[in-house]
């Protein structure tokens, strides 16, 4: 059952920009073209080629975080809240989205041995397990990693040692969790280093099919995936389980792609490196814009699987990483038109409590199966071991037996069979000295006791099996402050929480002067009494003054974004050519060197799939007439 509380909330989007590079300095005293506001999250972008007298382009958003800001800045105020919610059972999304080099891994990997510098990956680890050492002992969780990558348009399982060599995973889609992978390895994680190693991994399986690492990541996505499942016993007396699913994403790099002279596979390959990503900004256009019914998820692997984060069931961060050098100021502000579109979208976040689906719910019933087959076990030898010893059954109750520690069943099973072992072995013993039995019958009763000792020892290697079956299960879950250890102390807990709670101060102060902004734009001054003329003239100047500025603004804007269509739409054309030469290029084969019989007989075979996006040969079907023939023959 998914909470009522329904809410509708848009997509935070900040915008980070990365220091001038030695190399970019020493390009020239130039300087950076990007200025920020940090007080009221914007950004104030220079155009390099244009005359002093322009206005400058300015945009506002959530946070901004200028080339000297910190990781820990930016986790704090931006990131914080939103693995909070993950962790309170909502999904959550981050995605860093910029051109190749301008820091989204900086953002969200960072440099993993330095701590000031890990990025929002490492940190949302340290945040979880953190979180759930300092939980109450009555919630139990369990923590999972996926990590893949699409490339081409094929989805890449990075912790599957064998994805190299197999086909692409497919996407399938559920009522209950929406959009999933099929197939894909997902790893339990019991702490901060193993999810680590988890990541580890991935990021080699990702380097190792790569000739070149940074080409690579900028044509490909990069998508780490984490299911915190949390249950706790609700007022009902019952367990109810919320899962957060969270998305970290790192985009390829948003630069255009030339896809202009390159013709036959090259071309196939150019089109399908940027399909994901031209997707994502057609779903983002849809959904800023309101009006538009058809939101073209289905377009691309990547817009389908962050469905849910772009306008459903998700809370979104979408981090715009920016350079500051001259020379990209066009990419620049196509990244900052993209991230300023992306600030519309209205998502409609809720808890997802007691999913059908929650494998914590699979993990409890399994783990009390195997635990109630233990203690019948258990129960089992106590009655014969009282029989043993002689001693009258006493029932004491199963409540108290649920209660009983592990270590003493398997302490009590273990006793109990020392103790038949000694007893068999003292019988035989008392047999082999027996000077009235015949030796026939003495072999025939060592006989029956060695089968006695037999199923004894057969025995307790199945409990033995069953307790080893039960504890790898349990050691899964993770209990609210047990398993993991939280060594911080209350000095450093204090430090953390001033921290945050300056963080919260911080975006508090923004939103507020970004409503004062908001008003004092729209403030009507004409409504205002003035004492004298000469004031009133004064005051409508200075007006006018503000009203013809952002009038060039939006006209400087307008071309702009007339431009860029005219740009796009030269290179569709340029496409479309290059596309129609193919096409008729493979037509005049098929019609030149393909007998039309045959060319009729594979066209009516030909289906297209539009899951997989490719035709596939219907399988052929026996010819019936056919059948009789072969059976005459016999
Ligand atoms: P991308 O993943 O967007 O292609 P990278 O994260 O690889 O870009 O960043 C490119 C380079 O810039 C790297 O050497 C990285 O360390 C550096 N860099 C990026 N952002 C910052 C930052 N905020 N502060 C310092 N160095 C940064
Ligand atoms: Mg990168």
């Amino acid at each position: 059952i998914m909470s009522k509380n329904k809410s509708s909330e848009s997509v935070k989007v900040v915008v980070r920009c990365r220091p001038l590079s030695r190399k970019e300095e020493s390009n020239g005293p130039a300087g950076g073209i990007v200025q920020m506001d940090l007080r009221l999250g914007q950004v104030i972008l220079r155009n390099p080629r244009a005359p002093p007298s322009e206005p400058q382009k300015t945009f506002t958003f959530d946070a901004v975080y200028d080339s000297s800001s910190k990781q820990r800045d930016l986790y704090d105020e931006s990131v914080r809240p939103l693995i909070d919610s993950v962790l309170a059972g909502f999904n959550g999304t981050i995605f860093a989205y910029g051109q190749t080099g301008t820091g989204k891994t900086y953002t969200m990997q960072g440099l993993w041995l330095d701590p000031e510098k890990q990025g929002v990956i490492p940190n949302a680890f340290d945040h979880i397990f953190t979180h759930i050492s300092r939980s109450q002992s009555d919630k139990q969780y369990l923590v999972r990693a996926s990590y893949l990558e699409i490339y081409l348009e094929e989805i890449r399982d990075l912790l599957d040692p064998n994805h190299g060599n197999t086909r692409g995973l497919e996407l399938r889609e559920s009522p209950e969790t929406g959009v999933y992978v099929q197939d894909l390895t997902s790893c339990v994680c019991k702490s901060i280093k193993e999810i680590e190693e988890v990541m580890n991994v991935g990021n080699q399986a990702r380097a190792v099919g790569a000739t070149d690492m940074n080409e690579h990541s900028s044509r490909s996505h990069a998508l780490f995936l984490i299911t915190v499942e949390c249950s706790q016993p609700g007022p009902d007396g019952r367990k109810h389980i919320r899962v957060g699913r969270l998305n970290l994403v790192d985009l390829a790099g948003s630069e255009r792609q030339a896809k202009t002279g390159v013709q036959g596979d090259r071309l196939k390959e150019a089109a399908k490196i940027n399909l994901s990503l031209s997707a994502l900004g057609n779903v983002i256009s849809a959904l800023a814009d309101g009006r538009s019914s058809h939101v073209p998820y289905r377009d691309s692997k990547l817009t389908r699987l962050l469905q849910d984060s772009l306008g459903g069931n998700a809370k979104t961060v979408m981090v715009a990483t920016l350079g500051p050098a001259p020379q990209h100021y066009d990419e620049t502000l196509t990244t900052l038109r993209y991230a300023n579109r992306a600030k519309n979208i209205q998502n409609q976040p809720r808890v997802n409590e007691d999913p059908k689906d929650a494998l914590l719910r699979e993990f409890q019933k399994e783990i009390a199966r195997l635990r109630a087959q233990l203690n019948h076990r258990r129960f089992r030898s106590k009655q014969k071991k009282e029989q043993v010893d002689g001693e009258a059954w006493e029932r004491d109750g199963d409540e108290e037996e649920e209660e009983v520690e592990e270590e003493e069943v398997e302490k009590e099973a273990e006793e109990f069979v020392k103790l038949e072992e000694q007893r068999l072995e003292k019988e035989n013993e008392a047999i082999r000295e027996d000077q009235f039995l015949l030796a026939e019958e003495k072999q025939k009763l060592l006989g029956e006791n060695e089968k006695m000792m037999g199923n004894l020892r057969k025995r307790q290697e199945a409990t033995e099996q069953l307790t080893a079956r039960y504890k790898a299960m349990e050691s899964k879950l993770l209990v609210g402050g047990k398993n993991i250890i939280d060594h911080t102390n209350e000095q450093q807990k204090m430090l953390e929480m001033k921290r945050q709670e300056i963080a919260e101060q911080t975006r508090r102060e923004r939103e507020m002067q970004q409503q004062m902004l908001i008003q004092d734009e729209e403030a009507v001054e004409l409504r205002e009494t003035f004492t004298s003329l000469q004031q009133e003239v004064e005051a409508k100047t200075k007006k006018l003054k503000k009203l013809y500025a952002k009038l060039q603004c939006t006209k400087a804007e307008i071309k702009d974004v007339n431009d860029e269509h005219v740009r796009s739409r030269q290179e569709l054309e340029q496409t479309q050519n290059e596309l129609t030469r193919e096409l008729k290029f493979k037509y005049l084969i098929i019609e030149n060197f393909i007998p039309p019989e045959e060319k009729n007989k594979i066209m009516n075979r030909l289906m297209f799939d539009p899951d997989e996006d490719e035709w596939k040969f219907k399988p052929l079907v026996p010819d019936e007439r056919l059948v009789p023939l072969i059976f005459h023959h016999f």
